[in-house]
């Protein structure tokens, strides 16, 4: 775990976090700084640097990652429909180099994002 990583902080409970959702796979947190009613973040427990380092072997992972988020979604009461994103590099406005997928609803989403 490197130990200067935010989100591998956050998994040991070193930071603090609103967790919606824990396994030994992922979890999911309320992001700090909501860009819509619900913003939450969905993230492996280990350290993977961002959606470039994976690997067909991550499948398992990635398909319990959007189960996850489905039943986030559903517990949040997002019937309307939600939307996830997953930022990769400077240019995909990525700032936390911890793989992470946000989940956002709760108002309707504006395409394309900007
Ligand atoms: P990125 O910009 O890498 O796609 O997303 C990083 C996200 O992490 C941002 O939406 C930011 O608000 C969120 N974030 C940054 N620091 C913290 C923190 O300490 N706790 C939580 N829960 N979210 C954070
Ligand atoms: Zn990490």
């Amino acid at each position: 775990m490197p130990t200067d990583c935010l989100f591998c902080r956050i998994v040991a409970g070193d930071i603090p976090s609103t967790k919606l959702h824990e396994d030994d796979l992922v979890i999911a947190i309320r992001d700090i700084t909501p860009q819509a009613p619900t913003h939450v973040l969905v993230l492996p427990t280990a350290h993977i640097a961002s959606a470039a380092e994976l690997t067909d072997a991550d499948g398992p992972l990635l398909g319990h990652l959007f189960v996850v988020a489905a039943s986030v979604a559903r517990q949040e009461g997002l019937d309307g429909g939600w939307r996830l994103v997953s930022n990769v590099g400077d240019d995909g406005g990525q700032t936390v180099d911890h793989l992470h997928v946000h989940l956002l609803g709760g108002r309707p989403m504006t395409w394309p994002p900007g």
